[in-house]
């Protein structure tokens, strides 16, 4: 027998439980396979950016992680000595989140659950074959082996994913040159440490205070021919040692791993009817802690394009719009990392580089400039027709709006995961040109006292400004054809 579900999603991480979550919330049938039967006991990530809080708001998802997580008001871009604000960006959550990975996976999982999601733990997705109608995927439970065939299948299974292997997809990039070793580990004494990087006569150590324990971070200097060959607490403790000139006691390794700076990035996010997301479609060293940041932000991007393609609604390119534009995004992400990863290694030829670029991010504009690239926040994607007006491509703010009915914001209204057209113009015009789009877009008439300029604004279900009209032009020049590029023709 085979199984079947519109779309297979191989990965519980992350990306695999927002895009689940997005799907159901459009009522596709998902199905998530997880090879792992539970969560492994170690948490990788530790932190959601201002932009993934701006996003997960958009579906009424942040607040419950605002309450339990500690905001930190800034940021940093390794090998650069200057603090970066995030107070001045341009976000509804001017600071990166302290919160554990494992808990932010629990918190997407249960929304998941509760949207109707299955997810398979245990199961492990070992071949597959495409064609012009749909995937078949070969899945291996215990001893036991079965098929899915699915619409579509999309790859959110880590830098090593099965998928992008399976399908072909080509992984270029550059290999891993230098090696750390990391350690969730105890100091002996507490205060023989202090956080942050201490440089010693053979190296730094870096240590990062986690609830009950230390995060330990120092340079491998002679990594074994097999890169996956376990970590032992003596070979770390050897390594900080020989870092420090000294001996610091560590005890009750929690976690020990090996990670290196290759940064790889998918050539193709879709092909045919596979996709990729999150590490799956791009792998980077930990630099900037953005990893889990970026796998929500592609499967949010991909979310509402795959459920309207799934739904016979989406414009032919619109899947390929996901490439498009996550792909572009990444390549930024990449090149950040790499970035901080060459001004981090203390070379001397780089010192001017370093002088020239903490000059730039002293000043206020400069300061905002690099907290808002390495956060994602300066996202803009390319939008049809496209227009000078900044805010065209960028994610909407939070905008607050007073409606017939009472007040709101285009968060809210957002929530259902529906594009949402807002007419601030007091008319009936906007409606009436909309109206062929109304069981994919919602209007609202409203006024915003706050941006009394805005006349009219298209925002798609991933919070992105399509199209807009200010006071200066009253005409709708544009809209159509911005609703018929992202939402496919006017019905009936
Ligand atoms: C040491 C370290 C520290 C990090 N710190 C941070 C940080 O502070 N902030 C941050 O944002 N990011 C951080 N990251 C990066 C972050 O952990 C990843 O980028 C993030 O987990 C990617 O999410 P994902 O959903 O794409 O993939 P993953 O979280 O890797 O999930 C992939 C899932 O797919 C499953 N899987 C794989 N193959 C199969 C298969 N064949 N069948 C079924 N299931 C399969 C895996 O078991 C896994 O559960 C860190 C990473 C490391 C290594």
């Amino acid at each position: 027998m085979i199984d079947t579900a519109e779309v297979l999603i191989v990965g519980a991480g992350p990306a695999g439980l927002l895009l689940t979550g997005e799907l159901r919330r459009a009522g596709v049938e998902t199905v998530v396979l997880e090879r792992h039967p539970r969560r492994p006991g170690f948490c990788r990530g530790f932190n959601l950016n201002a932009r993934a809080l701006d996003l997960l708001a958009r579906r009424g998802l942040a607040d419950r992680f605002v309450a339990e997580g500690w905001p930190v008001p800034h940021a940093a871009f390794t090998g650069l000595p200057v603090t970066l604000g995030l107070a001045e960006t341009h976000t509804d959550h001017p600071y990166s989140l302290g919160i554990p990975q494992t808990r932010v996976e629990e918190v997407l999982e249960a929304h998941a659950l509760d949207l109707g999601a299955e997810i398979r733990r245990g199961h492990e997705l070992r071949t597959l074959e495409q064609d012009s109608e749909s995937v078949l995927a070969t899945v291996t439970t215990g001893d036991r082996e079965y098929r899915v065939r699915a619409a579509y299948l999309v790859g959110c299974d880590g830098g090593r994913s099965t998928v992008r292997k399976q399908a072909g997809i080509d992984f270029p990039g550059t290999e891993a040159t230098r090696f750390s070793l990391l350690g969730d580990v105890e100091l002996a004494e507490p205060d023989s440490l202090p956080f942050g990087f201490t440089a010693g006569p053979g190296g730094k150590v870096f240590v990062i205070p986690r609830p009950g324990y230390v995060r330990i971070i120092t340079e491998d200097g002679q990594p074994p021919a097999d890169k996956d060959t376990p970590v032992t607490l003596d070979l770390l403790q050897t390594a900080v040692d020989d870092a420090l000139g000294r001996h610091v006691e560590l005890r009750a390794a929690r976690w020990l791993t090996r990670f290196g700076d290759a940064t790889r990035q998918a050539a193709e996010y879709v092909r045919g009817r596979i996709l990729l997301a999150g590490d799956a479609a791009h792998i980077h060293p930990p630099a900037g802690a953005i990893g889990v940041n970026v796998a929500l932000d592609d499967a949010f991007n991909l979310g509402w394009k795959l459920a309207a393609t799934v739904r016979g609604t989406a414009p032919a390119h619109l899947l390929g719009s996901y490439h498009a534009e996550r792909h572009a995004a990444g390549a930024h992400v990449l090149a950040n990392t790499r970035a901080q990863v060459l001004l981090g290694n203390a070379d001397e030829r780089l010192a001017p580089l370093v002088d020239l670029l903490t000059r730039v991010a002293r000043h206020p504009a400069g300061n905002r400039a690099f907290a808002e690239t390495i956060t994602g926040l300066d996202t803009r994607y390319a939008m049809h027709p496209d227009t000078e007006h900044p805010w065209i491509g960028r994610l909407a703010p939070n905008l607050s709006l007073a409606t017939g009915t009472g007040e709101t914001d285009l968060a809210t209204l957002l929530t259902p995961g529906h594009a949402v057209l807002l007419d601030l113009t007091g008319g009936s015009d906007v409606g009436e040109a909309a109206a062929g789009w109304s069981d994919r877009v919602t209007l609202m008439k409203a006024s915003c006292p706050a941006r009394p300029e805005l006349r009219a604004v298209l925002v798609r279900p991933d919070g992105h400004i399509a199209w807009l009209r200010t006071g200066d032009h009253d005409h709708l020049d544009g809209l159509s054809q911005a609703l018929l590029h992202w939402h496919g023709p006017a019905a009936g």
